[in-house]
């Protein structure tokens, strides 16, 4: 699997690409991941990125042709057309679906805003998707595009050492995963369930079921009702 992510700041990404699965994943030649500095397809003596919006109002917007310059450019190396992805809080909202449907494709291009956004024919014409990693707004798509990263990644079969782990968690199955414990069984009289230290496997799935519907009851009940009715 192939990311490319285009940005104005690619420093940002040397240290959540050098450490744990993503280091690991890319070593074993199972992610390939390449930051691109957008300042590389500006042109002028500025290399300038961004103008100020039509119509007034604060800020900068990042324009469309350097964007553009990096899509084509970038779309043409390799031998997989990427699935090009604009990062920004109108799009559609990531999930687990989502993360495992990004997961089969060979490649993704990632765009990165910053400033007030990016200039809307980007999302009109250039881009596949637009995708939002959730309902807040952040100063730049650098912390959303390593989320995909990392989400899409770890879904790669080879990227996690025990493939089971990533087949039930939560949201597989449409609910929250249940709650783990490890040793010691008691710690300032906080105890284990005792289910988990009975030692009989029925006993402990039961639970684990319980738990797990109950979480998500209570956290999450939109994700309860579509999966309940
Ligand atoms: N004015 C825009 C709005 O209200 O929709 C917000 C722009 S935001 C400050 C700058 C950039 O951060 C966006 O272009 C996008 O790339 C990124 N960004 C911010 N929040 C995001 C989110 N929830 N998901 C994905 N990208 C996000």
């Amino acid at each position: 699997m192939r990311f490319d992510v285009v940005t104005i700041f690619p420093e940002f990404f040397s240290g959540p690409l050098s450490c744990g699965l993503l280091k690991r994943a890319m070593a074993a030649g199972v992610a390939s991941v390449f930051i691109h500095n957008l300042r590389d397809y500006a042109e002028g003596a500025h290399l300038q990125v961004d103008d100020t919006p039509y119509g007034g109002g604060p800020g900068m917007v990042m324009k469309p042709e350097p964007i553009w310059r990096a899509i084509e450019s970038l779309s043409a190396v390799g031998e997989e057309k990427p699935l090009v992805i604009l990062l920004s809080p109108q799009g559609s909202r990531l999930d687990q679906a989502t993360a495992f449907r990004y997961a089969t494709a060979r490649r993704l291009l990632l765009i990165s805003g910053r400033y007030e956004g990016v200039d809307h024919r980007v999302a009109e014409h250039m881009v596949d998707e637009e995708l939002s990693i959730g309902d807040y707004v952040l100063a730049g798509g650098e912390i959303a595009a390593l989320v995909v990263i990392e989400a899409v990644t770890r879904l790669i079969p080879g990227a996690v050492g025990n493939p089971d782990s990533v087949k039930a968690e939560s949201f597989v199955e449409g609910i929250l995963d249940y709650p783990q414990y490890t040793r010691p069984p008691e710690f300032r009289r906080w105890g284990v369930p005792e289910e988990l230290l009975s030692g009989n496997h029925a006993r402990v799935d039961r639970w684990r079921h319980e738990q797990a519907e109950k979480r998500t009851r209570i956290n999450r009940p939109d994700l309860f009702h579509h999966v309940h009715g």
